[in-house]
C-alpha cells in the first residue's frame, strides 16, 4: 500500500493525500511500536566517543525546512522567536523553487543562526538517477557556495549517502536514527553523528540524523495535541548523551490566534516545547549550529579514532 500510495502521489490532491496518510500511520504505529520512536540499540555511543563540547549532556540541534513563499516569509518571526529564548537554529532554502531573498539568508546569518539548502526544487526526483544527481549536484554547490552554506537536507528525506558525498558540505541531515513513516524508511540507527568516509576525490562529511519525529508527522499525520512524544524521545536522548534533532517547518506554524489549517499547528505549542528543555535542562544542553556540530564531529570526535 505504501510504495502504491506514493507512485499514485503526484496525481492524488493535496488533502486527499493528508487523509490517506493519516490513515496508514495510523495502522502504521501499533506494529512499528517497538521501533518508533525509541529504536532499541540506537543509543549506543561510537567507538571513539569522548562526550560533547564542554562536557555538555545532551546536544539540542534546531533546524528548519523552508518548503514554499508562505514558510520563506515566516522566517524573520520564527528566528526572533528563538533567539528570545536564547535558542539558535538553521534555515534550509530550496533554491529553485520560490525566490530566497538574500536580504533574508543575511538576517539569518548576521544573527548567529546558519542557511543550509534544501533539495534544488523540491520535485521529489533528485535521486531518480545518478545522471540526474549529478546534474543538479553542480547547481545545488554553486548555491551552497553563493550562499556561503556548508549544509544540505534532501527534500522528502529522500538519500544516497555515496551520492550526496558530491555536494561540497560539511555535513548532511537527510536522514534519521527511527522513522518507519518516512517513504524511504531506511534509517541510520543511531542517535549520534557519524563521519561518512570520501572516495578518495571527494572530502568526508558529518551526517546528523534527526531523532525527534518531523512537525508535520506529529502535528498533521498523528494530529498530537501536545509535544508528549517529542518530550518522551527528548528525555531519553538526553538520558543516554545522545544528539537530539528536530527539523521544524515555518510553513506549518500558525503564528496567529486564528483556528489553524489542516497543515498547521500554532506556534504556542513550539514555544512550550523549548520552554520545557530549558526548564528541566538548563546548563546541560550544548544547542550548536549544525555546522559547529559537523565540526565539532570531525575534529574532536572521530580524530582521535585513526
Ligand atoms: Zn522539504
Amino acid at each position: 500500500m505504501k510504495s502504491l500510495f506514493y507512485i499514485l502521489k503526484p496525481i492524488i490532491p493535496r488533502m486527499l493525500q493528508i487523509f490517506l496518510r493519516r490513515k496508514l500511520v495510523k495502522k502504521q504505529r501499533e506494529k512499528y511500536k517497538d521501533i518508533w520512536p525509541i529504536l532499541p540499540g540506537s543509543e549506543k555511543k561510537p567507538s571513539a566517543w569522548t562526550g560533547w563540547q564542554d562536557g555538555k549532556k545532551f546536544a539540542f540541534v534546531l533546524t528548519h525546512d523552508v518548503e514554499l513563499q508562505g514558510g520563506h516569509d515566516k522566517c524573520k518571526e520564527l528566528l526572533e522567536l528563538e533567539k528570545k529564548l536564547g535558542f539558535k537554529s538553521s534555515f534550509n532554502f530550496v533554491p529553485e523553487r520560490y525566490s530566497v531573498s538574500r536580504e533574508l539568508r543575511d538576517f539569518i546569518t548576521e544573527n548567529g543562526f546558519e542557511v543550509g539548502v534544501h533539495g534544488l526544487n523540491h520535485d521529489g526526483k533528485l535521486f531518480s538517477n545518478k545522471k540526474i544527481f549529478d546534474s543538479r549536484a553542480e547547481k545545488i554547490n554553486k548555491y551552497l557556495k553563493e550562499w556561503n552554506a556548508v549544509g544540505f537536507r534532501a527534500p522528502a528525506m529522500h538519500h544516497n549517502l555515496e551520492w550526496i558525498n558530491e555536494l561540497n558540505i560539511e555535513y548532511d541531515l537527510s536522514t534519521f536514527d527511527t522513522d518507519p513513516f518516512e517513504p524511504q524508511s531506511d534509517g541510520v540507527g543511531t542517535i549520534f553523528p557519524f563521519l561518512v568516509e570520501g572516495n578518495g576525490i571527494n572530502n568526508s562529511y558529518v551526517e546528523l540524523p534527526y531523532t525527534l519525529v518531523q512537525d508535520f508527522t506529529l502535528f498533521v499525520l498523528i494530529k498530537a495535541k501536545s509535544t508528549d512524544i517529542w518530550k518522551e524521545k527528548l528525555d531519553w536522548v538526553a538520558e543516554n548523551g545522545g544528539m537530539v534533532l528536530v527539523n521544524v517547518h515555518p510553513d506549518y506554524i500558525n503564528f496567529s490566534k486564528n483556528s489553524n489549517s489542516a497543515e498547521e499547528f500554532n506556534v504556542n505549542i513550539y514555544i512550550e516545547f523549548l520552554e520545557y528543555i530549558k526548564k528541566n535542562y538548563h546548563e546541560n544542553y550544548w544547542n550548536p549550529l549544525p555546522k559547529q556540530l559537523a565540526n565539532f564531529t570531525k575534529h574532536s570526535i572521530f580524530s582521535k579514532s585513526t
